[in-house]
């Protein structure tokens, strides 16, 4: 397991209630000061990824058989003390990913939330009876688990989104092996410990950390694995659907997002501005669900940009433990360097920068990188079309509302949207008709609930939402049965 004080953690993986080495091992260090390597992590190869499977497949059936209460109960435990825990998780969240302390800790609260939900739900467990066709047959739909699930995670959330798989996978009565981004191994270990402690039995819950695209297609291949929930990128999703489909095996997809947040002329200007610099900028738009695209209305737009760029000029860009810092810096050089190759397309394109989209030298070497904001943008240009996944944000002129809807929709994403409105009619209207699969008014795009699901249409989701109620279409299959008494 993991040991030693600041500095040389060893964050292993977990696999048949052990805790173990891996093949090799890869540095965690901190995007906001390089020097600051916060431990080692296990990587491993096939042979470990396939112990961990064999685990979680011996367990399947004991687990499946354990009662509501007994779930109830570890999944209960776990988010008491996630909770309990949430300052010093929220530490070690911003050390490892970047963003700022108060991120930090709200998300690894939010984990504890997610246990506590999921705990609920494994007493709540629905099922359905209907008349039968036939005289003296009783029928009844009953929701079983799917057995051994597969969960792949990015690094943005590194331990939100391996709670909200993880929980609901254990509450509906599923086994799990866990492969997390090499970027945030802290997270993602620090939540298989407390699992470790937690009462589950021996294989219920494995944790393999390693490569992705060495571990992720061996994952699926694997009979044993019967279901895929994976978080990430279009591209990996896209080849990940490819082979679950040729394994006939089901599969659960949340990838990017280019979303549109539209502020109309009669647009609240502070709500609009809030909605904005939140969603485009906070935890350094590293979000899938971060407002990309701002659409903004003729005869507002110059009061929105200049009311903006004003917040942006105040923004405190640092290190993200610092309680000052108010963005923190992009997670590692290759992010940071795409997010500057995006900032000189969008110029290229014709975009003007109205500010920042320079790295930032500060008194300690990290990734930083001052905010973008580009105007006079079109839709069609790549700065619109492609997820950058960091600190950029384009502004669309629009004339009225009826451009606003059709550029918002003129994408191949639709995870999230938004609209910045005093107009009931037209806040009505863009909640029908926005193509997204979370629609935000005078809110920003990110930020959501966890009771209530999540997910995307069209290029940002495939298969059944997560989170909420909704969690158990994806984590559990539905038995028919008959009965002549
Ligand atoms: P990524 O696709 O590079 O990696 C995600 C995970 O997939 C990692 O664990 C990685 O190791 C693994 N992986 C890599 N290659 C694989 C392969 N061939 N087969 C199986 N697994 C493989 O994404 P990332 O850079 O970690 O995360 C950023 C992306 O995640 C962005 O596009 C962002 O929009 C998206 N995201 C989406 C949501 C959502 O809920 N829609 C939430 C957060 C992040």
């Amino acid at each position: 397991m993991a040991s030693g004080e600041t500095g040389s953690m060893r964050f292993d993986n977990y696999m048949e209630g052990e805790w173990i080495g891996g093949d090799s091992r890869v540095e965690n260090v901190n995007p906001s000061d390089t020097r600051d390597v916060i431990g080692q992590a296990a990587r491993s190869g096939a042979a470990d990824l396939d112990r961990a499977i064999d685990a979680a497949h011996a367990a399947a059936p004991g687990w499946a058989s354990s009662t509501p209460q007994q779930r109830f109960d570890i999944l209960d435990a776990v988010g008491t003390e996630i909770l309990a825990r949430k300052d010093e998780l929220g530490r070690l969240l911003s050390r490892e990913e970047g963003k700022t302390l108060a991120e930090g800790i709200g998300e690894a609260m939010r984990a504890g939330q997610i246990f506590k939900f999921f705990a609920g739900e494994a007493v709540r467990l629905p099922g359905e009876r209907l008349s039968s066709i036939r005289p003296g047959v009783e029928v009844d739909m009953r929701r079983e688990p799917v057995g051994v699930i597969g969960l792949i995670t990015p690094w943005n959330f590194p331990i939100a989104i391996p709670a909200w798989k993880v929980a609901p996978a254990l509450a509906y009565g599923n086994t799990v092996v866990l492969k997390p981004a090499e970027l945030v191994p802290g997270c993602a270990w620090a939540l298989a410990e407390i699992l470790s402690r937690s009462g589950l039995p021996r294989g219920v819950f494995n944790l393999v950390g390693g490569r992705g695209s060495e571990l992720g297609p061996r994952m699926i291949e694997n009979p044993k694995v019967r279901a895929i929930s994976f978080t990430g990128s279009v591209p990996t999703g896209r080849g990940i659907a490819a082979a679950c489909g040729q394994h006939l095996k089901k599969v659960q997809l949340e990838m990017g997002g280019k979303n549109p947040l539209v502020v109309l002329d009669d647009a609240d200007l502070d709500v609009a501005v809030g909605a904005a610099l939140n969603g485009a900028f906070f935890s350094t738009g590293q979000r899938c669900t971060a407002s990309s695209r701002l659409v903004v209305g003729e005869n507002i737009h110059d009061r929105f940009v200049s009311a903006l760029t004003e917040k942006l000029q105040a923004l405190v860009v640092g290190d993200a433990l610092d309680p000052k810092t108010q963005m923190g810096p992009v997670v590692d050089e290759k992010q940071l360097e795409q997010n500057l190759a995006y900032v000189e397309i969008a110029g290229q394109e014709g975009g003007k920068l109205a500010f920042g989209g320079d790295r930032l030298t500060l008194d300690k070497p990290g990734f930083y990188m001052a905010p973008a904001l580009f105007t006079e943008t079109a839709n069609d240009m790549r700065i619109n079309r492609e997820e950058v996944f960091g600190p950029v944000a384009s502004v669309v002129r629009v004339k009225d509302y009826d451009e606003a809807l059709a550029v918002a929709n003129d994408t191949e994403f639709g995870l999230s949207s938004g609209i910045c409105t005093t107009s009931l009619k037209h806040a009505s209207d863009f909640k029908a008709k926005s193509q997204a699969g979370m629609v935000m008014v005078n809110l920003p795009t990110a930020g959501v609930d966890y009771n209530v699901p999540f997910g995307g249409t069209k290029a940002s989701s495939f298969g059944s939402r997560e989170q909420g109620r909704y969690a158990v279409e994806f984590y559990t299959t539905v038995k028919t049965a008959y009965t002549q008494p």
